[in-house]
């Protein structure tokens, strides 16, 4: 499957914002952002005064970045949440919030989504007890994750108990830290999805 493959740090200076893509050097004094927060390319400097129609566009981007995921995916995200009952813009952070991926950044296994998405991809979480290596896997109230009995020995959990235990995970999910594992308790709300994001453009955005 496509994915973009330059360097993150360009994305948060297109969107003008940190978009906290790399962990914790987006913390650092490292941030590229921080260093030079004009637009990539050669023109970066000069920022054109946004329309309706560009404010609404790049507000879609920065959620389908934060979250890296493929225009196609995000829009059939879109689809789905308008076809369920409630506001489709909070429908739409929630599919996004309960990938497994996510719930596994949430829960504090990795540091970035996309430490997250490579986890799971590698094949160290099961699902209710059933081994799961599908990033956008959609989860649910009563799930249970956990790092499979196999691997817990391995590099990236050697420490992750303690990181655990120090970890202030969403009022939606819960950890149990002593067994790597974590359980997803409800949907989560918006005033649960902390983000920085104006979901309502994004709705804008798709209904021209
Ligand atoms: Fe964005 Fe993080 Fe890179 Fe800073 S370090 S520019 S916040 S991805």
């Amino acid at each position: 499957m496509a994915r973009y493959t330059e360097s993150v740090c360009r994305l948060c200076r297109r969107e003008g914002t940190k978009l906290f893509l790399k962990g914790m050097r987006c913390y650092s004094k490292k941030c590229a952002f921080e260093r030079r927060p004009s637009p990539p390319g050669q023109h970066g400097v000069r920022r054109r005064k946004m329309g309706e129609y560009g404010i609404q566009l790049r507000e879609k981007q920065k959620v389908r970045r934060v979250y890296s995921v493929l225009e196609r995916q995000f829009h059939n995200y879109f689809v789905e949440a308008g076809n369920l009952d409630g506001v489709t813009g909070e429908n739409l952070l929630r599919f996004l919030e309960t990938r497994l991926d996510n719930v596994v950044f949430r829960l504090g296994f990795a540091t970035s989504r996309a430490q997250a998405r490579q986890l799971v991809s590698h094949g160290h979480f099961a699902v209710n007890g059933v081994p799961t290596d599908i990033p956008s896997y959609e989860l649910k109230p009563g799930d249970r994750i956990e790092v499979r009995e196999s691997h817990r020995e391995r590099e990236p959990f050697k420490t992750a108990k303690e990181t655990l235990r120090s970890h202030q995970a969403p009022e939606w999910l819960s950890i149990e830290p002593a067994r790597l594992a974590g359980s997803v308790l409800s949907l989560p709300r918006r005033d649960q999805m902390p983000l920085d994001l104006n979901e309502q453009l994004v709705v804008e955005y798709y209904s021209r």
